[in-house]
């Protein structure tokens, strides 16, 4: 049998147009591409508009394209990712979830329970997050536990509790999807922004189900998962047709014992160089300890970070899981302030 790979769909180069060429330059260019039996995406930035040609490389010369009217240059692009790349579009995303913007110089902070337990442990949580300054409400309802014994999560309950949370304060919310089998859940209540956790990172199936729905994704870097990994992970989504992705650093496994995961703000800094996508922060399951996620969090927003994602808890330790490394209102208040003082001393409020 042989290797058929007309169904590959890579970007493998991308038409850069002037400044000033006019939208009819764009379309005669993907009419080219057209006519060689490829296919062309435009994508019309503010600073520029550029065409991604997709399809079998040997059918069209790059010598030819460059030569249209309104082409000022044609990048080969050489990287294993495409349409997450900076090369592809050199404007950072924003990604609209409700009212909140990521990617914007102001930081979005996410908090709540790792997960969801009962109405009033949530609607208490959504109520003092808010009030401290909050703009969206986290919380697992599907919980992906390291043991079969722990707490699994309250599941469709889980769901309606934070339906119900985001009606009494207006947050929108953010939780994790585990399997393709709860996506009509997802969508019944109306879930603002998907999660797709650490442990699924490569789970591509879900990852294109999730990406399909339309609906804002979440992803979370996998703990082993290289920056290239993880970008390609996010490449499974633009590719479904979803833009709408935002990355999350939650720290990686290294040779380090003495905290949960190693937050990788080298990882940060250098994805926020090569790609447009907004990338937040989870300095609570990296840290794994309490007293550690607001120098970790202050550590991310210094580096780059488009945010934050926090586990904050009534009562840490009555909490069914991450207990140990959730903030109490009090400190969720502290680590806010410290915050705030930052960003006046950097300026970017
Ligand atoms: C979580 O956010 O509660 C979670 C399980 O995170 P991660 O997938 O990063 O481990
Ligand atoms: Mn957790």
């Amino acid at each position: 049998m042989q290797f058929n790979n007309n169904h590959i769909t890579t970007v493998h180069m991308i038409v850069v147009m002037q400044k000033s060429a006019t939208k009819e330059m764009a379309n005669h260019v993907l009419q080219t591409i057209e006519n060689h039996g490829l296919r062309g995406e435009a994508m019309f930035g503010d600073q520029r508009t550029a065409i991604g040609v997709i399809g079998d490389k040997n059918k069209l010369d790059e010598g030819n394209l460059s030569r249209l009217p309104g082409v000022k240059e044609i990048l080969l692009v050489s990287k294993p990712y495409k349409k997450v790349s900076r090369e592809y579009k050199p404007e950072n995303s924003i990604v609209k979830v409700g009212n909140v913007e990521f990617g914007n110089k102001k930081p979005v902070i996410i908090a709540g329970p790792c997960g969801v337990e009962s109405e009033e442990q949530i609607i208490t949580i959504a109520k003092g997050v808010k009030q401290l300054g909050a703009e969206m409400l986290r919380g697992g309802a599907f919980k992906p536990r390291t043991s079969p014994y722990s707490f699994q999560g309250m599941q469709e309950d889980g769901l309606k509790l934070l339906a119900q949370a985001r009606k009494e304060t207006g947050l929108p919310i953010v939780t994790e999807l585990i399997s393709i089998e709860h996506i009509p859940l997802f969508e019944k209540y109306d879930i603002d922004m998907i999660q797709l956790g650490a442990r699924n990172m490569q789970n591509f199936d879900l990852i294109k189900k999730a990406a399909k729905t339309g609906r804002p994704i979440l992803l979370k870097r996998g703990m082993s998962a290289t920056v290239e990994e993880f970008l390609l992970a996010a490449e499974y989504i633009l590719n479904e047709g979803n833009k709408n992705v935002v990355l999350c650093e939650r720290g990686i496994r290294t040779f380090e014992q003495s905290t949960r995961n190693l937050l990788d703000l080298n990882s940060l800094a250098l994805i926020k160089e090569i790609s447009h996508l907004p990338i937040i922060a989870d300095p609570s399951h990296a840290a794994g300890r309490y007293d550690l996620v607001a120098p970790l969090a202050l550590g991310a927003l210094a580096t780059g970070a488009n945010g934050i994602i926090v586990e904050v808890h009534n009562k840490p330790d009555e909490a069914l899981s991450d207990g140990k490394q959730s903030l109490t209102f009090d400190s969720f208040r502290e680590m806010m302030e410290q915050l705030r003082t930052m960003h006046i001393l950097n300026g970017n409020n």
